[in-house]
């Protein structure tokens, strides 16, 4: 593993990031799509760099769905994706359990069609019963019809010394009405009731990344993605560089505070940043610069000066931004305040 990228400003790229990577490792939720619909400027970006040239992987946390349901989803939106490019937490835990276990051991299944296609694949063999004779437990989200007594088998499985695999341990799960439990809560259920700890595959975790980098055959990955703690992380547990968007769950604020594994190679409003190159921010004695903006800390304060019209340069601002934070927090946390300079981006 490597982590030998600059980690205290954005890196620059001459080049678009369609070209300079093989392969993007696109993050579903908060990237692509949203609450069912596809974010604005995906379909047409995917279709770009796709026509350019890029290998398009498909890379999620959510097990409940098969490969096959998220290509179709996919391609109903307008972007074509095969199964063979959708990588699901449910295949790397699937891998991570075949691995542990003799060939063709029973599985006691808790969660829903993706797993058991997963966990088949790999030649286990789902059972239902903590009575069913298995050799683990795999637990993955199963949706919302998934019933209090499923927690229960695995409970009484794990009590009797099994093997525990979760595929993801994301807490919740957003939806188009809101946020609800996702695989991580109902682990919690199961960890409070049996006072075991699940090995976990999903992002940000090494299974997740080595499944995805079988599956695709990337040289050269970037992966791209909404959510510091999985994606950004498991990018950087990976040693390999990302994108973030901002069309998901992460904000300025959030961004200026991360720690350093938490700190992607570039930032852009959406998945347009695929197809153009990336600004450098450049040191200007204490401040740093970015396209027309300079920022620097004053004080308690992180402050933003410059700017001008147009989208593109606010994101130079948070570029900016980016760097003084990351700079003075060195290997910690930037604690200044930033309402002030991120409201003055209107991003
Ligand atoms: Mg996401």
């Amino acid at each position: 593993m490597s982590h030998q990228q600059d980690r205290s400003r954005p890196s620059g790229s001459g080049t678009a990031l369609s070209e300079a990577y093989d392969t993007a490792l696109l993050d579903l939720d908060g990237v692509v799509y949203a609450g069912g619909e596809a974010i604005g400027h995906a379909v047409e970006s995917l279709t770009e760099a796709r026509a350019g040239g890029m290998r398009l992987a498909y890379v999620t946390n959510n097990a409940l769905r098969t490969p096959d349901a998220v290509a179709e989803h996919l391609t109903e939106l307008g972007v074509p994706a095969g199964p063979s490019d959708v990588i699901t937490s449910a295949q790397a835990v699937a891998r991570l359990a075949a691995g542990q276990l003799p060939s063709g051991a029973r599985v006691l299944l808790i969660g829903g069609e993706g797993l058991r296609v997963a966990l088949r694949e790999r030649g286990l063999v789902p059972v239902e019963s903590a009575d069913d004779d298995p050799a683990a437990v795999v637990q993955g989200y199963g949706g919302p019809d998934m019933t209090w007594g499923r927690f229960a088998e695995a409970s009484y499985a794990i009590r009797r010394g099994l093997p525990w695999f979760a595929s993801n341990t994301d807490l919740t799960i957003p939806g188009a009405r809101g946020i609800a439990p996702g695989n991580g809560a109902a682990v919690e259920v199961v960890r409070i009731a049996t006072g075991a700890e699940p090995q976990v595959a999903g992002k940000p975790l090494p299974p997740m990344h080595r499944e995805t980098v079988l599956r695709t055959g990337a040289k050269r990955p970037i992966v791209v993605g909404d959510r510091l703690d999985t994606d950004i992380e498991g990018a950087f547990n990976g040693g390999v560089e990302s994108l973030l968007v901002l069309t998901g769950v992460t904000d300025g604020a959030q961004l200026l505070a991360a720690p350093p594994q938490h700190r992607p190679t570039y930032v852009d409003r959406d998945l347009r940043g695929l197809l153009t190159g990336q600004p450098e921010v450049t040191p200007a004695g204490e401040a740093y610069r970015c396209g027309g903006w300079t920022a620097s800390v004053r004080g308690d304060e992180l402050v933003l000066a410059g700017g001008s019209d147009g989208e593109g340069d606010a994101l130079d601002g948070l570029r900016a931004l980016c760097a003084a934070a990351w700079t003075l927090a060195g290997a910690g946390v930037c604690e200044l305040r930033t309402g002030k300079a991120l409201a003055g981006l209107g991003l």
